[in-house]
């Protein structure tokens, strides 16, 4: 069912890099303050507790990071993650100085930043970002790291070794070879001693695999994906730079059907837009795993299989529901 309890605001669709596996659709459109903190104000009568940022590069909107973190802190509410490609500041004094007017307006949620192959940003300008926001906060287990496998990471993996030396600390592996957190050695025993100390370095890695797009065409899985009634990316309402509002934080999330309104409607009108949307029933309700099987039973059959979900959801988007396989 769809109950979004986070707001993730993306305040522009401008950044600094041009990964190629982007899928922000860049515009003139940028989010006002003004009418972010209004439909804050709509949204937390009906439940929603946290507010993340994402974008474009959020940080190109230092006016929108610092008045919505303060009305987030004045709310009482919580800070999910701030996104952030770390890479968008042109000299050291400019970095510190927007960090300390976003940490000094109340933001204390996490800094999440894209760091990969695809992203590509200098080894040692991410060292430089991270020490400054760890230096800002005060703390060094306010990060976390995202990143996308690409089918070359060796060089993507010596840089994350790089930055991490340039912490004073090493990258941990799996046994799978795959990056698991940045930590230092002081780590465990000074979290065992105040698991709320955070003086020692720890970055959690997550590593995600790159979803296909609908154009790309990629059904060679040998399984299918398993329903997770979007339990991962989604669940929130998220508000493009245009003010449109999506109920999902992943990869279709630009999709007309996967939009319920705009900022300017009410909390109760977004969430009926939602349930009278056969697109929103088909992820939070019936499951888009159920969905397959009812399409395949019904004669439709697919290129491949594939084992991504947001990937299936972007096809569906794309092809419509068929009548036949829709709960009314
Ligand atoms: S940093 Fe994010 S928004 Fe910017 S180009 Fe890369 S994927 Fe797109
Ligand atoms: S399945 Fe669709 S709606 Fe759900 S998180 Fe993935 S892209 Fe978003």
């Amino acid at each position: 069912m769809f109950q979004p309890d986070e707001i993730i605001f993306a305040p522009t669709g401008r950044c600094n890099l041009t990964c190629a596996h982007c899928r922000v659709r860049r515009g003139p459109d940028e989010l006002s303050s003004s009418d972010a903190i209004a439909f804050l104000d709509s949204c937390e009568a009906g439940g929603i507790q946290r507010v993340g940022f994402s974008g474009g590069e959020p940080f190109l909107r230092p006016d929108f990071l610092v008045a919505l973190s303060g009305a987030t802190m004045e709310r009482g509410l919580y800070f999910d993650r701030l996104m952030t490609n770390g890479d968008w500041w042109s000299d050291e004094t400019g970095l510190r100085s927007t960090l300390d007017s976003v940490r000094d307006a109340g933001f204390d949620g996490m800094i999440g930043l894209s760091y990969d192959a695809y992203h590509g940003q200098s080894p040692k300008r991410a060292a430089v970002f991270l020490a400054t926001v760890f230096d800002v906060w005060g703390r060094k287990d306010v990060v976390e790291l995202l990143s996308v496998r690409s089918p070359d990471d060796s060089d993507f993996l010596r840089g994350l070794d790089a930055v991490a030396a340039a912490l004073g600390g090493r990258l941990e592996r799996g046994d799978d070879g795959e990056p698991v957190r940045i930590l230092d050695d002081t780590y465990a025993e000074r979290t065992e001693a105040d698991p709320d100390d955070g003086s020692g370095l720890v970055i959690p890695v997550i590593r995600s695999p790159r979803s296909s797009s609908v154009a790309e065409g990629v059904w060679e899985s040998p399984r299918w994906f398993r329903d997770d009634f979007c339990e991962g990316p989604g669940n929130v309402f998220y508000v493009h730079p245009d003010g449109s509002v999506a109920v999902c934080c992943g990869f279709a999330n630009e999709s007309p059907q996967l939009i319920v309104g705009s900022i300017s409607d009410s909390w109760d009108v977004l969430m009926a837009n939602a349930a009278g949307s056969e697109h929103v029933r088909a992820r939070y309700e019936t499951g888009l795993g159920t969905l397959r099987e009812r399409m395949e039973a019904s004669g439709i059959r697919f290129p491949g299989k594939t084992a991504d979900i947001c990937f299936f959801c972007d096809y569906l988007c794309t092809t419509g529901l068929p009548p036949e396989t829709i709960e009314k």
